[in-house]
């Protein structure tokens, strides 16, 4: 129980949290890896720390069907089609995307598990959101003139209740690095649609842990990264009636590392994930965890990152993606050169 909410308990927690020696070695850091990207359904993710509590929400109200938007590859949705069907529920998910012309990476595991995906066409006349909202009015009706119950997680599981899992995230963490002998330790996560962010921000500063934050930014925002996090803030202080006072100038997070555009193919990206791969065997994804550790390569280098200093970096999962056609042909280009036919 957490902030008055109760959650199911389904997760193989504590998550490892290891040193990378050989990596540390190189920048002189001490670098660890929180390992959220081996968690238990789906292949793992950052995602089902969130849906402990979606559904227990949704299993209170008695709901048989989880609905979810999100891109074409929503990791998100992948691991809510994982928990749906865990829990006997069915998942549907609707994204605004073009048929990629294949089924693979996320598109494929949620046919593996049973979630039908509604992929819905730009118009030339409504937005996204627009397009999004009338689609999953359209499904729920359909759903419950058939008897079903459905239970809508916004996108990313970023609400006031999808805090929380990173919330308690933050408590396992200061736990880990306590017992570690771990002092003054900045963690670094990835910024996407924020609720893992301020889940751990407000836990670190409602707990009082000895944990600094930094987030790294993946997205272009319509309002600044540190704006956004004021006003997702505000709609958490209320729903919770936290004590807290926290300002946009209270989040730390950089937009320095967006690269342009959500899920782009990026080459200085994919050289952060060959270096993880070939320093500690350990793979990142191209859309997340690579542009957050490819950002923390250069905040190193910038010396925005100290020498010496304990860093925690959360591995947030979204692995499949590297499968994703787009980022698929350009790592194909770049290891060629590792295929012997002999
Ligand atoms: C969703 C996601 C994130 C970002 O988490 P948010 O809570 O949306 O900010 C990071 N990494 C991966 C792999 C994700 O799927």
């Amino acid at each position: 129980m957490t902030l008055g909410k109760e959650k199911i308990n389904y997760l193989n927690i504590p998550t490892p949290l290891h040193r990378l020696d050989r990596i540390s070695e190189d920048l002189g850091i001490n670098l660890y890896l929180k390992r959220d990207d081996i968690t238990n359904f789906g292949t793992g993710g950052n995602k089902l720390r969130k849906l402990e509590y979606f559904v227990k929400d949704a299993l209170d109200q008695g709901a048989t069907c989880l609905v979810t938007v999100g891109g074409a590859q929503t990791n998100h949705g992948r691991l809510t089609a994982s928990v749906a069907a865990k829990y006997g529920m069915k998942a549907v998910i609707v994204a605004v995307d073009p048929y990629p012309g294949e089924i693979s990476a996320n598109l494929l595991l949620d046919g593996i598990m049973g979630c039908d995906v509604y992929l819905v066409q730009e118009d030339g006349v409504h937005t996204e959101d627009e397009l999004l909202q009338a689609q999953v009015d359209r499904i729920t009706a359909e759903m419950e003139a058939k008897g079903e119950k459905v239970y809508y997680i916004p996108m990313g599981g970023s609400n006031e209740l999808g805090i929380l899992g990173y919330y308690d995230c933050a408590l396992e963490l200061a736990e880990q690095t306590k017992s570690m002998g771990l002092d003054d330790v900045r963690v670094v996560t990835t910024v996407g649609s924020m609720g893992t962010y301020m889940g751990l921000a407000v836990g670190i500063a409602n707990e009082e842990l000895p944990l600094r934050l930094t987030g790294v930014s993946i997205l272009p925002n319509e309002l600044s990264a540190k704006e956004t996090a004021e006003e997702y803030f505000d709609r958490v202080k209320a729903f919770y009636n936290l004590e807290l006072e926290m300002n946009a100038d209270s989040f730390d997070i950089t937009e320095d590392y967006i690269y342009g555009a959500y899920n782009n193919p990026v080459k200085e990206v994919r050289d952060a994930i060959y270096y993880m791969g070939r320093k500690e065997g350990i793979i990142m994804d191209p859309c997340y965890t690579g542009k957050a550790f490819c950002g923390l390569l250069d905040m190193v280098k910038k010396g925005i990152i100290k020498k010496g200093e304990n860093v925690v970096m959360i591995h947030t999962g979204g692995i499949p993606g590297i499968y994703t056609k787009h980022h698929r042909v350009e790592f194909e280009r770049e290891l060629e050169k590792y295929i012997h036919i002999v």
